[in-house]
């Protein structure tokens, strides 16, 4: 990993997590949070949007606003508007989030999301001020087709909106056969498609070599350190193991 990127593990709490354990979760993190280390890398929660506001004042108390952020796991891409249940990017950002994720697999299969939805929910995201993670990735039929990269490539090229740089976009590589299954990649072909998707950015836009590219698929504790060292890989999205600090801080160690 260049020094210039700085680590990012992300979790991503799905629809999991009522206000009062939630919390409970957060001030555990938030502890273990407040030692010092010496590169710390940046790490992030995305809650359910019910519990952004609450999340942000208990950090706030906590004294860990600075080395916890917030973000959402998705929006709509109009600021405001008859849109019943959806959230924007602004309000998001009001409550609390600097991040938003775009274009979860989850999101794609089961609202049926296309990559000009992405695009213009990435579009929003940086229209708020916040970072979009972009998230891309094949599914097993796709991978086992041989067809891992020219997916990964299709949609980054169709899901990137205009004025991406390194400052407001992450991409999440997350294979969909990995997602919640136990499996990964292997380390090479992990590598190949970080490298991959290196390669795009560079004929898209100037900063790409400072532009973080995690990696996401059943990241636990015991598979992070060896899924971090891999060329490309600075950072990780994390689902299931993000729900207890138990599980995501050594994630996060795995990452100093
Ligand atoms: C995810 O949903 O982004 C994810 C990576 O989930 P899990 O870690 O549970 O595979």
């Amino acid at each position: 990993m260049a020094a210039a990127r700085r680590r990012l593990i992300a979790g991503n709490w799905k629809m999991n997590g009522l206000v009062r354990p939630g919390l409970a979760e957060l001030a555990k993190l938030a502890k273990s949070a407040r030692k010092p280390a010496r590169i710390a890398p940046e790490i992030l929660i995305c809650p359910p949007a019910t519990l952004l506001q609450g999340f942000r004042d208990a950090l706030r108390e906590a004294g860990a606003a600075r080395r916890i952020a917030l973000g959402g796991q998705d929006c709509h891409s109009a600021p405001s508007g008859a849109h019943t249940g959806d959230l924007s990017a602004e309000m998001l950002k009001d409550a609390g989030a600097t991040y938003v994720i775009v274009g979860h697999s989850e999101r794609r299969a089961n609202h049926r999301e296309d990559n000009a939805t992405v695009r213009e929910k990435a579009a929003a995201a940086h229209r708020a001020g916040l970072v979009s993670i972009l998230c891309v990735g094949e599914t097993l039929a796709e991978r086992d087709g041989g067809r891992a990269l020219v997916t990964v490539e299709t949609q980054l090229r169709a899901s990137l909106p205009s004025g991406v740089n390194a400052r407001n976009t992450v991409v999440a590589y997350e294979p969909v056969w990995a997602i919640g299954t136990g499996r990964t990649p292997t380390p090479e072909d992990v590598a190949a498609v970080h490298g991959h998707i290196r390669k795009l950015l560079r004929g898209a836009l100037p900063d790409a070599q400072a532009v973080r590219i995690i990696y996401g698929g059943s990241v636990k504790a015991d598979n992070a350190a060896g899924l971090l060292a891999i060329v490309d890989v600075d950072g990780a999205l994390v689902g299931g193991a993000s729900l207890t600090a138990a599980e995501f801080w050594p994630i996060v160690q795995a990452a100093l």
